[in-house]
């Protein structure tokens, strides 16, 4: 906030006619980071927690996701809600122990891989693209409509795109390295849950399609069917709640995982990361979340969404029960009270 204050004095010198220095001053003022990294008071934190688990825990709108059979027997009422701060604490309610599968909430952090392995967001923008789609997450229509084809790698096209511009010497390597990124996001060691795995890859027609398209628009960076192995075992690691939240806290850390203090993206590609999070994390529904909650964020169809408050916290929740956008009901309702509670969107605070 020290930065702000330099910058204000800067505008009063120029009104008074030290223009040079003021306008060395204002150039100064462009480049600062004058954000607010301030973390509310821990007992804001867990009141605002506890208020979102007691205000939707009764809300039984939406439907467990069932084109992937097995999500349709988590029991539908699970319901946690977490807070990580950027310094590590955690602020929990609910169901928050139970495990259940990633699904796209880990895509953001696949892109983060490839950021780091090329060296930045370029080779996202190019080989990907970083524009929403405004339609659904598993729209091939999109891959038509669109020449990036993939579009952004956080619908399925362009997370399956993510997935094959791993660079990897083997099938075996490319899920080594996408395991170990997610485990280092999450800071602790995360495993596939088979059950899952079999269930969603025995039913991945759709997908596959997706991934044999891209191939043949050369949109596609390994064998397809290795890409949609390896996307399929992505989607079925198995996280609980705190983790979403430690996941995200590590995107409000600048990069860096505040349990373990190892860096997973450079500082500098964290912003363009929370960038495509914030036009595509919640797909068709990305505008009405932008202006509700006003907050980078990625949901999965296994009922998780992880927020993040850049350079403060994550905010993260899970509940099975879906809207049609393929968004869960309880979760989004719980992150956007906590976001307007404690007045964090990006553009300005949002009232619940
Ligand atoms: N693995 C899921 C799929 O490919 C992920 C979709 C999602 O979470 N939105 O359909």
């Amino acid at each position: 906030m020290e930065r702000a204050t330099i910058c204000n004095g800067a505008t009063r010198m120029a009104v008074i006619g030290a223009v040079v220095i003021a306008a060395a001053n204002l150039a100064a003022c462009a480049t600062a980071d004058a954000r607010d990294t301030s973390i509310p008071a821990s007992t804001d934190l867990q009141r605002v927690v506890d208020e979102a688990h007691a205000r939707f825990k009764d809300l039984n709108d939406g439907k467990n996701a069932n084109y992937i059979p097995i999500l349709d027997t988590v029991p539908s009422e699970l319901f946690g809600v977490v807070i990580a701060t950027r310094d590590g604490r955690i602020y929990e309610a609910g169901d928050t122990d139970y495990t259940f599968s990633i699904q796209s909430t880990a895509k953001p952090f696949t892109a983060a891989l490839v950021m780091q392995q090329y060296g930045g967001p370029q080779a996202v923008q190019d080989k990907i693209g970083v524009e929403p789609t405004g339609l659904p997450f598993n729209s091939k229509m999109a891959v038509e409509l669109y020449d990036a084809r993939s579009v952004n790698p956080l619908v399925n096209a362009g997370a399956i795109a993510a997935v094959s511009l791993v660079k990897a010497d083997s099938e075996e390597q490319r899920w080594e390295l996408v395991l170990g990124n997610l485990s280092g996001f999450a800071g602790e060691s995360l495993a596939l849950l088979n059950d899952v795995y079999e269930s969603e890859y025995t039913t991945s027609w759709s997908n596959r399609g997706i991934a044999n398209n891209l191939y043949n628009y050369e949109r596609l960076y390994s064998d397809p069917e290795e890409a949609l192995r390896v996307y399929t075992q992505q989607s079925s690691i198995g996280v609980n709640t705190r983790q979403l939240a430690i996941m995200g806290a590590t995107l409000a850390n600048g990069g860096v995982n505040p349990k373990t203090s190892k860096r997973l993206l450079d500082a500098a590609h964290v912003p363009e990361l929370l960038a495509i999070m914030l036009t595509a994390g919640f797909y068709d529904e990305s505008g009405y979340w932008s202006m509700w909650a006003g907050l980078p964020a990625k949901t999965g169809v296994g009922g998780g969404i992880i927020a993040v408050v850049p350079g403060r916290f994550a905010i993260a929740a899970f509940s099975p029960r879906l809207n049609e956008a393929g968004n869960s009901v309880r979760a989004q309702k719980a992150i956007q009270h906590i976001a307007g509670e404690l007045g964090v969107g990006i553009f300005g605070p949002n009232p619940d």
